[in-house]
This record gives C-alpha cells, structure tokens and sequence, in this order.
C-alpha cells in the first residue's frame, strides 16, 4: 500500500465547488499521488463520482480505498453498495475495501461479503476503520489476522493509538493508515508547530505530516481541495526530521502514558 494519498471527506457535497475539487484532484495525481481515499459516505456518493472523474482514461490508475456505510454492511448490503461505489468510481476493483466504522451489521457478515467480494476480483483487499484494539483482535479471530488495514484517527494532537493499538498493528505487519492528520487544520495553529517548522524551512502543514510518516507502519491521506496546499503537502515527503526536533514535538505533544479510548470524527 502506497504511504501517502489524498483524503475526499467534504467533497461531492456541493456543485458550486465540484470542479475545485476536480482539479485538486487531477493535480494531485498529475504531481504523482499514488493514492485516493474515499467512501460511499462522502457527499452520499459525490466524492466517488468525481475521484471516477478525475482518474478517468488516465494510464496507471492510482491506489483507490473507499469505505462502506455500516448500515449498508450486511452480507447482501455489502456486495450492493460495493457494486455501486464501483461504478461510480468507473473501475472494475476498488483496491482497499474498509468498513467505515463498527456497528450496523454483525462483523461475521461484512466479513463474509468482504470476502466473496475479494473472490470475485471486485476489491483486491479489506479492512477496517475507527476500530480499537479490541475490535481488532475480533476482527482477527474472524478473518485469521489477514485484515488489510484500519483507518484511524492519528495525528500529533491525538496519539492515543500509540498505546496499544499501533503495536498491535506493528506486530502483525498492518499498516495504521492515520487520518485527519492535520487534525482538520487544527494543528498548523499549534506555537509549536509553527516554530519548529520555520526552524526546518519547511511549513507547518509539512512538519505535521512528516510526523505522522515517521512513524513506522503509519499511512496518510490529508484531504486538500485547494491546488497549492495538495502541492504544499506532498511536499511532506522530503522533510527529514531529526532526532532532536522529534524530542521537541515529544515535548509539545506528549505520546500517551496509558490507554484512551480511540478517539472518531
Ligand atoms: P485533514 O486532512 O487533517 O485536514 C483537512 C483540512 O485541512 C481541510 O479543511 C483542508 O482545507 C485543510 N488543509 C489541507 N492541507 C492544508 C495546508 N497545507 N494548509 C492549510 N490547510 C490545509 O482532515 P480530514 O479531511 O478529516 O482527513 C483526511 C482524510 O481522511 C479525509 O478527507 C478522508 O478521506 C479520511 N477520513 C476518514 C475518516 C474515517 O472515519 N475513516 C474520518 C475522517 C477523515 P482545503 O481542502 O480547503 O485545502
């Protein structure tokens, strides 16, 4: 799985900003982003048409992950919506398959869907989101610990899963695919942050994402509608942090000292 994508939360909800987002989106994959999150939830559909738009006819299609509803996550419901998000995304396969929260359905069906899904070619993998440790270690009695992913919230000003969900994630070679990594935006305000980046010549945006891809097993998918800042934050790969100014966010955002219930936006 790629270490880095664009996120689509927001988009598809409204056709006044529909081709701002189609062309974030095209920039994007024109500068080399290898991959797109998104979910049959955002703008009830939108965002999947236009990420279909924005890959269509264009050679080597980036890595796809979408979501599906857990209401919709029934043995049935699951293979229906997966059909639907296929053809708005105008693919055969949707690379990453995840189920967008716990609830709704029992796992054992999503599980069974996932799998005859995965049989029949129409999703190359599964996983889950906003599952805690726990929840992991059900769906890994179901499905033998073969479970893709599990998409989380985790950022600098939010590192509960370091207790113990991401070790348990480590230890069976599962990659954290971290959300919201910029905490919605909440983070480039942070003193911090914004000192540290100056330091390093780099933006804020960039420090809090180079965070996030320091950490080892960790994915990312900031969401950007905006040309320059899907620009500025791809950027994040070329920042190198040392091993003083990891310290220092140490200090400024400390790691949890004992378990947090896994926080959800
Ligand atoms: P995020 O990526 O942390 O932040 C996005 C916000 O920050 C947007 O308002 C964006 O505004 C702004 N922004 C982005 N780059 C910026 C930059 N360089 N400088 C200043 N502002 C910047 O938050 P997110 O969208 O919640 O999370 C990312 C993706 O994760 C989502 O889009 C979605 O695909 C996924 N997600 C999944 C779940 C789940 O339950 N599985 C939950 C939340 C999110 P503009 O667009 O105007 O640039």
């Amino acid at each position: 799985m790629p270490v880095f994508g664009i996120g689509t939360w927001r988009m598809g909800e409204s056709g006044r900003k529909r081709a701002q987002e189609l062309d974030a989106i095209r920039h994007a994959l024109d500068l080399g982003y290898p991959m797109i999150d998104t979910a049959e939830m955002y703008g009830d559909g939108g965002a999947e048409e236009i990420v279909g738009e924005a890959i269509a006819g264009r050679p080597g299609r980036p890595f796809i992950v979408s979501k599906v509803y857990p209401h919709n996550a029934t043995r049935a419901g699951t293979v229906a919506a997966c059909e639907r998000s296929l053809k708005r995304l105008g693919i055969e396969r949707i690379d990453l398959y995840l189920l967008h929260w716990r609830g709704g359905a029992r796992l054992e069906e999503t599980y069974e869907a996932f799998h005859r899904l995965r049989a029949a070619g129409k999703i190359a993998d599964f996983g889950v989101s906003n599952f805690d440790r726990q929840d992991m270690e059900d769906a890994a009695r179901l499905d033998k610990g073969l479970t893709g992913s599990n998409q989380v919230l985790y950022c600098l000003s939010r590192r509960g899963p370091e207790f113990d969900l991401l070790p348990w994630m480590r230890k069976r070679q599962m990659p954290l695919m971290a959300y919201s990594p910029l905490d919605q935006g909440a983070l480039l305000g942070k003193a911090a942050v914004n000192k540290l980046a100056g330091e390093l010549g780099c933006t804020a945006a960039q420090l809090a994402l180079a965070w996030v891809l320091a950490q080892p097993g960790v994915v990312t998918i900031p969401k950007s509608a905006t040309r320059a800042r899907v620009k500025e934050n791809l950027g994040a790969l070329d920042v190198k942090l040392t091993p003083q100014v990891l310290a220092e966010l140490d200090r400024a955002f400390p790691p949890p000292r004992g378990k947090q219930a896994l926080e959800m936006l």
